[in-house]
């Protein structure tokens, strides 16, 4: 019987212990932990199996270590914040269990994220003989597997790579983020940045844009480029790979309130003092905001993200489209969360699922393109996300 412990109550947290839950053969004993314990407690309760609950504060390294030593995990799923990522790995090493997570680790204090910190810890975990699976969430996470997909069965080689997310959704809030403010926030405001013939290129926040044809109806959409974290990672492991961009839809609505935000100085991530105290802004502006797991009874509409890749197959090119599209409101009618939560947390669980039955195995650090697509994509068919692929030979 394997034994998992999540960290993070929010709403990917939620969807995960569902799903988690859903599979008892291989998930046989679960435990859900987080900073605000009501908030475990209040997802335990959405569920029939039992979900063991407790309280930690994942940047104290003692806490973390005595509830793996007292629950004894074979696996940890990482769904707190990607400040916490450091703290949970290094629990992990000392009390000799395998981790996931799905976000890349971020300092506090520096708008910044780089799998250089977490790459570092490639030594450390082969000794242990443990795995640590890096960014098994949609994008990244699925959006590596239909990478390797598409590497392993449609290209020699993949020259050019779009990733493409497209919320389409509609909660009917004037401004709300669809995952943790301060982390949406904090990627949308950065700097853009795309990886060409061996080197970045930076862009202005939101300057470059694009018009895509989305399949099965969802139709012509924006899309704005942003610097995302899969791009690193893929820019190494794809073969041949000579061009990867990362491009992200908004609505008008919400970019004209992020500018005056940011125009204001509420996106500011330095602290400000304020009447005797020091306040950060955007942590001020996340207690503003609508909390994104309210947004789920509220969201309609569907996503649709996936990777447009272009290469060559037996000396012809050909131009490759994996994508999946998931219904807000499906996905709250199955596990109480919206979309984006949804389309998270279900290959947070896979993941997981594959590294439980050794599907999935290695000592070190992986990013998710270094492992065989097949089983993985399997299972996004069987476990809610099921994906379609386009294929255009050029002529
Ligand atoms: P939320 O803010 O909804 O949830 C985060 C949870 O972590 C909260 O329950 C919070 O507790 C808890 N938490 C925060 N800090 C600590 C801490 N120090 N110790 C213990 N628990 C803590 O975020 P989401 O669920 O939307 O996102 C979770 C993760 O998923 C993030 O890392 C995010 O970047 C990632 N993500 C990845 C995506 C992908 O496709 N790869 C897409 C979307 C998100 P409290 O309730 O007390 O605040």
């Amino acid at each position: 019987m394997k034994k998992v412990l999540i960290i993070g109550a929010g709403g990917v947290g939620q969807v995960v212990t569902h799903k988690c839950a859903q599979v008892p053969e291989v998930f046989g004993s679960i435990m859900l932990a987080s900073r605000t314990k009501s908030k475990c407690d209040a997802i335990a309760a959405q569920i029939s199996r039992p979900i063991e609950t407790a309280q930690v504060v994942a940047d104290n390294g003692p806490e973390l270590v005595a509830l793996l030593n007292s629950y004894k995990p074979d696996l940890v799923i990482n769904v707190a914040l990607p400040y916490q990522d450091l703290t949970i790995m290094d629990a992990c090493l000392e009390t000799g269990v395998h981790y996931l997570d799905t976000a890349n680790y971020e300092p506090k204090d520096e708008a910044k994220f780089e799998y250089k910190w977490q790459w570092a810890y490639q030594e450390r975990f082969r000794e242990k003989g443990l795995m640590a699976l890096l960014g098994s969430g949609f994008d990244p996470g699925a959006t590596n597997v239909f990478c390797a997909h598409a590497q392993k069965h449609h290209f020699d080689e993949i020259h050019q790579l779009d990733i493409l997310d497209c919320n389409a959704g509609d909660h009917g809030q004037p401004f709300a983020t669809n995952f943790n403010p301060e982390i949406n926030i904090r990627e949308v405001t950065a700097r853009g940045r795309y990886w060409e013939r061996g080197e970045w290129v930076e862009t202005d926040p939101l300057s470059w844009s694009m018009h895509y044809d989305l399949p099965e109806g969802m139709g012509r959409k924006k899309f704005y480029l942003l610097y995302h974290e899969e791009l690193e990672s893929l820019s190494r492991n794809l073969k041949g790979l000579k061009r990867a961009r990362f491009w992200m839809t908004f609505s008008d609505n919400y970019l004209k309130h992020l500018e005056v935000l940011g125009n204001v100085g509420m996106t500011r991530i330095d602290p400000v003092p304020y009447n005797g105290c020091e306040i950060v802004p955007i942590q001020f502006l996340k207690a503003l905001l609508p909390d994104p797991s309210s947004l789920g009874p509220l969201t309609k509409g569907k996503t649709c993200i996936g990777c447009l890749m272009r290469g060559v197959k037996n000396g012809k090119g050909r131009t490759v489209f994996v994508y999946n599209i998931c219904d807000h409101e499906e996905a709250y009618r199955e596990v109480k969360s919206q979309a984006i939560s949804f389309t998270t947390g279900v290959p947070a669980m896979i993941g997981g699922l594959l590294m439980l039955t050794g599907e999935w195995s290695g000592k070190g650090v992986f990013n998710m393109e270094q492992l065989d697509p097949d089983p993985f994509m399997d299972r996004m068919n069987r476990h809610g996300l099921p994906w379609s692929e386009i294929i255009t030979e050029e002529k």
